[in-house]
């Protein structure tokens, strides 16, 4: 199963991406999470892609789709894959089609997460990561001891994105570049929606009900 999860920052496409995977057993890749790797290992990708995340926007779409195309090549992605914040502009979703054309094969399902603006606001700025790749959030899904990763342990942390101003500039920067993805997926048949305004669990199910009737 190839499939994309879309949505706006903050609709849950991680903490989705993380449970569907073990369930699916397919790779979880996030290109977010790669370039947070190589910021934490100071890497020239990883300066390069700083300055465009703290600031809100899209690292280019050049750097990205290299990123992933190197990333496909990994012998974890011969049944499938669950991407997760790629595409995120149009020319990225051609040349993803391209890419996948050339190994002979396709998207097979976008799910496409749908959550308001003002809810996403409030949810980002309760958002607790920790370095283990883990994720939380105070309200709705809290680690048992606050501050701490149920994990590893680590002390748990804000990312610099999630905070208020970056948040409204990566909502503007949704609305603008990554939004027409969701006519670009619906044209060609593939794209379902889902509401990401309840609870993960009960997400998570109508997720996985959908991916069953789509099989
Ligand atoms: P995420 O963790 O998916 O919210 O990604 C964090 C940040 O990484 C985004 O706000 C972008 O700056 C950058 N990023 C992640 N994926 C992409 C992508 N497909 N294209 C361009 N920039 C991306």
């Amino acid at each position: 199963m190839r499939m994309i999860l879309l949505g706006p920052p903050g609709a849950g496409k991680g903490t989705q991406a993380a449970n569907l995977s073990i369930a699916l057993k397919i790779p979880h890749i996030s290109t977010g999470d790669i370039f947070r790797a190589n910021i934490k290992e100071g890497t020239p990708l990883g300066v390069l892609a700083k300055t465009y995340i703290d600031a809100g926007k899209l690292v280019p779409d050049d750097v990205t789709i290299g990123i992933v195309e190197k990333r496909l090549e990994n012998k974890d992605c011969v049944n499938g894959f669950l991407m997760d914040g790629f595409p995120r502009t149009i020319p990225q979703a051609e040349k993803f089609d391209a890419m996948l054309e050339k190994m002979g094969r396709s998207v097979d399902l976008v799910i496409n997460i749908e959550v308001p603006d003002d809810l996403i606001v409030k949810r980002m700025s309760g958002r607790r990561m920790c370095s283990c790749g883990r994720t939380y959030h105070v309200d709705n899904n809290p680690p048992q001891k606050e501050g701490i990763c149920d994990a590893c342990g680590n002390k748990l942390y804000i990312r610099e994105d999630d905070r208020e101003e970056t948040v409204k500039e990566r909502l503007k920067t949704y609305h603008q570049q990554t939004s027409p993805l969701i006519d670009y997926y619906k044209k060609k048949g593939i794209l379902v929606n889902v509401d990401g305004t309840k609870s993960i669990d009960d997400t998570s199910r109508e997720i996985l009900e959908l991916i069953k009737n789509h099989a």
